[in-house]
Formats: structure tokens, sequence, C-alpha cells
């Protein structure tokens, strides 16, 4: 294989795991990354300061020996810790069995670990601040920018992979002539997000419960806040852009804010003022939420699904370029890493016959990952409403107690999360069922401790599905 050469565009969370699993069969790979080297200059607040590893990712992390060091540097998260208004709180496991819980680990810090690890290979090397402008899907030239100098260059490989993330710039190229019929669609929610930050306590210690996702749904809006090895979490706010509780309405100071300050109308009286109507307990222990509001980007979410992945034997889009999901399941950069492995299997079966792994792989996976984008934005729903309803708190008790009583039950958030062998279409079958199920069980039933769960298996066995 080594008369292979790879052309990897982006050296995101994807693009740098799956350059080692290529640079481990013995094939050369040129990656392409428009930033600079992140391991000469510091990361940039407000995106997404860490992210929930799970099993899909951390069986891909195994398979090229990196997933014991990232869970040396992971905090566990058992369960969502949901904070009501008054500030009382409460704990929601994530599964009644033991050991199945998710991880916070630094994106940065991921994604420096594999960068490194990929140049422990000869085979692999890193061209920071080269930026994808072009692609030509029939020669399958890449038109590199120097973004220093200016300079532009083609780059020619046997094959590229795309792994420039939910704006490829690959993908840009195949939709504008490049693959007939090229299907496209980009949704985006009406909601945005903001990253904040809670700095740790006096000597370093946790503000909050170290090992949860924190959680404040209200409804139409809700922050979360993720642990960080430091001692701090990072809190993002998932707000409309536009309407009554929206960005729009803090920064233009349209919320209602009459204070007795002499400061209402101004978005910094309106930003306190939304802070203390909603989420009052987490003011004291946010370091500057003035500053970091105003300071921090407001960030777009949105599902990108397009079709067929693939140009030829030249270019596959794997990763975010091709799915890019919403953040509610916690599941895009594990997805984006079970496309490593799954990609890598198919090498195993078809060696680099690129054409042929590219149809299978597109195959095998399109299914899965449109069903892990549904879930997903499914999952802000109940994330920002359901948390909060008394029927859904009983249906995760519920389903907390089956999964204590019953080892061969599986919640759908468990098969998502921690079921790595289900695939995603799977579990969203499996669980929508079960989900419907529960939930009518728990509507009619106030005390879940009086529901017999020997027969609701039963019943979920007689869905056949
Ligand atoms: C707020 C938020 C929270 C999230 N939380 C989670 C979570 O908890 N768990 C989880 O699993 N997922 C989460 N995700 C999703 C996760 O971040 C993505 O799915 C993952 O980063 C996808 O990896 P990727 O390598 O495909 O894309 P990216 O990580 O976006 O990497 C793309 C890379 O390509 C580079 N690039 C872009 N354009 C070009 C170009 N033209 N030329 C060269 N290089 C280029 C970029 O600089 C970047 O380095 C979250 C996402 C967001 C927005």
């Amino acid at each position: 294989m080594s008369e292979q050469k790879v052309i990897i565009v982006g050296a995101g969370l994807a693009g740098s795991l799956l350059s080692i699993y290529l640079a481990k069969r013995g094939i050369e790979v040129e990656v392409y990354e428009a930033r600079p080297d992140m391991r000469s200059t510091e990361m940039s607040a407000g995106r997404s300061i860490n992210l929930a590893l799970s099993d899909r990712g951390i069986k891909a992390l195994n398979e090229v020996g990196m997933d014991e060091y990232m869970l040396r540097e992971a905090i566990p998260m058992y369960g969502r810790l949901v904070h009501d208004v008054e500030g009382n709180t409460k704990m929601l496991p994530y599964s009644g069995r033991e050991g199945e819980f998710i991880n916070s680990v630094s994106r940065g810090g991921l994604n420096l670990a594999l960068i490194n690890e990929a140049d422990n290979y000869r085979e692999s090397r890193f061209y920071f601040e080269r930026r994808c402008i072009d692609f030509d899907c029939r020669s399958g030239e890449v038109l590199i920018r120097n973004e220093r100098t200016g300079e532009e260059h083609e780059v020619f490989g046997s094959t590229v992979i795309a792994t420039d993330g939910a704006g490829s710039a690959v993908r840009r190229a195949m939709m504008n002539g490049g693959v007939p019929r090229f299907n496209y669609s980009q949704d985006f929610l009406e909601h945005g997000y903001k990253e904040l930050s809670i700095p740790p306590g006096v000597d370093g210690t946790f503000q909050m419960e170290k090992n949860a996702l924190h959680i404040w749904a209200r409804r139409s809006f809700m922050m979360i806040a993720l642990p960080n090895f430091d001692g701090s979490y990072t809190c993002t706010l998932f707000l409309a852009h536009k309407g009554e509780n929206s960005f729009e309405s803090i920064d233009s100071g349209a919320y209602p804010s009459a204070r007795p300050n002499g400061k209402e109308g101004s978005s910094s009286a309106a930003l306190i003022r939304f802070f203390e109507d909603h989420f009052a307990d987490s003011i004291p222990l946010i370091g500057n939420l003035e500053h970091e509001y105003f300071t921090n980007p407001t960030g777009d979410l949105g599902t990108v699904k397009c079709f067929p992945w693939y140009a030829g034997d030249k270019a596959l889009l794997l990763g975010d370029s091709a799915h890019a999901v919403v953040p509610f399941y916690g599941q895009g950069m594990n997805a984006s890493f079970e496309d490593c492995r799954i990609f890598d299997e198919l090498i195993d079966r078809h060696g680099t016959d690129w054409g042929l792994v590219f149809e299978e792989y597109s195959e095998v996976r399109k299914e899965n990952t449109d069903a892990i984008a549904d879930m997903a934005v499914e999952n802000f729903y109940e994330m920002r409403d359901a948390v909060a309803d008394p029927v859904f708190q009983r249906k995760r008790e519920l389903e907390t107690r089956l999964e204590q009583e019953h080892p061969d039950y599986f919640s759908k958030y468990s098969l998502v999360t921690f079921r790595e062998d289900v695939p995603y279409s799977e579990a969203m079958r499996r669980g929508n069922a079960q989900d419907r199920l529960l939930m009518e069980i728990c509507a009619r039933e106030p005390e879940t401790a009086a529901i017999d769960t020997e027969q609701v298996l039963a019943e979920i066995k007689a869905l056949a599905i």
C-alpha cells in the first residue's frame, strides 16, 4: 500500500484520527489544515472547549491505541444534574448499570493528542495554514492557499478525504457541478449558542458537582455545563436568536428589565435580569458574566445532510463535512470517529480500491448518520422541554430501574451512547418504540416504585423490535 498517497483536508478531530488509521497501515498521508498549528498557538474561546466522549468514540480511539490516554484526561459524567429555577438540583443518571457514563474531554487536548500521535508515523505529514480553496472532482487536484503568504498551489494524491467540517470546501466543489445530482440540505435551528465559563473555586476545587453534566432546562431555552480538568466548567447557553427570550432581546436591551438602578433598557441590565430570572444559582459561579457574554461569539446550530458523499474514486466526505449534526446527543465527534473506524474496516475488505471503499462506506453509513442527526434534533427538545417535565422524569427513573434490574434492557439513550455494536439507525428504531411505551406507562402511574418492571419488560419484548 505504500505507493498510495492520501490527501486529507482538515486536521480537526476526524482528520487527525483518520491520519493515524491510514499511517498505521503504511499509507502515506498529507494533511492540509487552514488554521495555524495548535501546538504553537492558543485555542480561541467560544467553540465548545469540552466535549462529551462516549463509547463509539472510545472504540474508534481504542483501535489506534489512544483510548486510555484520552480517558486519563477525561472527567466521567454519570448523569444529568438538573437545576430548577429555585436552584434545587436533581441527578438523573445516564444509566442504571455501573460503568456506563460519558466523559468530558478537552476538544483542544484531544485534537492535539491525535496530531502528536499521527506525527509519530513517518507516513504522515501535516501542513498548517494551508486552506483548500477549490477541488477538481474530475482530476482530483486540490487547490491550496498558504494563509500566511497568500500563495496558491495544487496538490495531488491517490485520493482525497475531506474532513474540513460543516462548511467543507470540497463539498462545495462537489455541489457546484463536480458531482451530478448532488443532494444537499442545511437546516438551522432557531436557536444559537454562546459559551460562558465557571472558574475553579478556591484551591482549584469544583464549585458544583464534578461528575455530572449540569443542565438548566427552561422549556424554550436552556444552559448546560460540562466540567474541565482544572476545576472549571464550560457552560453553553442555548437560546433562540429572536423572540421573547432570545439573544436579540438581551442584546437590544428589550428583555423586560425594569430595575431600580437606572440601567433599564441597556443590554447589560437585560442580561443580568435574564440570568436572575432563569439561572440565578449560576450567577455567583460564573466569573464575569457580562464580560464573557458580550465578548464570546454567538454560534449557529444546524444539520447538514448531503449525498452522494463521494466523487468517484477521487474524493470522499467524512465527519461533519458529510453530516454535521446539532450537539444535543453529544454524538457529532463520536459519529465522526466511528466513521474513521468503519472506513478502516472497509480498507481491510477492499484494500485501496477507493471507488469501492467509498461506495460501500456511504451505503453503510448514510442511514446511520441520518438517524443520529434526527435523534440529535429530537434530543434538543427533550433536554429543553422534557427534562423538567414530571412524566419524563418518572420515565428516566423507570428506565434506570429497568437497567438496574434487567441487564438486557437498554434505554434509547444507552443504545445510542453505550452500545457501539448497535448501529444508530437500529438504536433509533428500538429506542423510539420503547420511549412511546414508557411515556404512556409513566403518564398513567404517578409512582414509579409501583410499576412492575417484569411486566414492562414483557411489554417491550412484545413490541417485537
Ligand atoms: C457547541 C458544540 C458542542 C458539541 N459537543 C459535542 C459533544 O459533546 N460530543 C460530540 O461527540 N460532538 C460534539 N460536537 C460536534 C463535534 O464538534 C463535531 O462533530 C466534530 O468536531 C466533527 O469533527 P470534524 O473533524 O469532522 O470537523 P471539525 O472538528 O470542524 O474539523 C474541521 C477541520 O477542518 C479545518 N478546515 C475547515 N475548512 C478548511 C479548508 N477549506 N481547508 C483546510 N482545512 C479546513 C478546520 O480548521 C478544522 O480544523 C459539538 C459541536 C458544537 C458546535
